[in-house]
């Protein structure tokens, strides 16, 4: 199922766990510049979604650009005796505009459940940010076959938060087997997942929810993604560290049209 409505475009980088002060210093500088130049700009919304200890660094370096920044996770509590969580009012306070929720390496190394992950995008909505809930299989789920019902079992409670939730989110394919490891999803087989996604938020009042596809992104692949009707951006892992790499993708997040 394809949405007829013209939904913006989204690029957004995970830096994961990487940078410097002096390293992001430059990588900031040269994604301000280089979109602020770009005649795209208008065209794609995007952001870097940097580690905590230098939200304030990406608050400085990019406030009053057309560039947002967020964090990678937030807690789902709002305050209290969480030692190293970080709330979403938090968040907010450094001027975050979008947090990741149930990234893989998160659901795999820190045991986060689909559920902890609806309550964590709740949490978020509720800190006035937009969570980017990510979702996908593993190599194993895709070769029994289990793909669009392992997405589904992980979509069910994000949508059982409601239609003004669902509406106020944004959606993340990212096959856990493309993730860090050069294997992207062909554009067919990332449509396929987008399409059973879309009709998912459909089915929830919300066919608008933007689609991001993630898993090795880079300049050379991104607008045959971009291409296809379901996808509506990308979540960009390793290519966001190289500031020409990720301007390339967001220009072509600004440019392809859906077939
Ligand atoms: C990610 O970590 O969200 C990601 C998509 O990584 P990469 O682009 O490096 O595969």
């Amino acid at each position: 199922m394809t949405t007829t409505q013209k939904i913006r475009r989204l690029v957004l980088g995970n830096w994961k766990m990487h940078g410097s002060l002096a390293a992001n210093g430059q990588l900031l500088a040269a994604i301000r510049s280089g979109w602020n130049q770009s005649s795209h700009a208008a065209a794609c919304d995007v952001g870097v979604c940097v580690p905590f200890p230098y939200l304030a660094q990406a608050e400085s370096a990019l406030t009053d650009s057309d560039i947002a920044w967020g964090a990678q996770d937030l807690s789902v509590h709002d305050q209290g005796a969480y030692t190293g969580e970080v709330s979403g009012a938090m968040l907010a306070e450094f001027g975050c505009r979008y947090v990741l929720v149930g990234h893989s390496e998160r659901r795999a190394m820190h045991g986060e459940t689909s559920q902890l992950v609806a309550e964590k995008a709740k949490a978020a909505l509720g800190a006035g940010l937009t969570p980017v809930v990510c979702v996908g299989e593993t190599l194993a789920e895709r070769e029994a076959g289990r793909t669009l019902a392992v997405i589904g079992e992980q979509l069910a409670p994000v949508l059982a938060l409601g239609k003004e939730a669902v509406a106020a989110l944004v959606l993340a394919y990212e096959p856990v087997w493309a993730i860090g490891t050069g294997k992207t999803a062909s554009p067919e087989q990332a449509q396929e997942v987008h399409a059973a996604m879309r009709a998912a938020v459909a089915q929830a009042g919300c066919p608008g929810v933007r689609l991001l596809y993630g898993g090795s992104v880079k300049a050379a692949n991104a607008a045959s993604l971009f291409a296809m009707p379901d996808i509506d951006g990308g979540l960009i892992g390793g290519a966001s560290l190289v500031a020409e790499e990720f301007l390339r993708i967001a220009e072509a997040g600004a440019t392809t049209r859906s077939a």
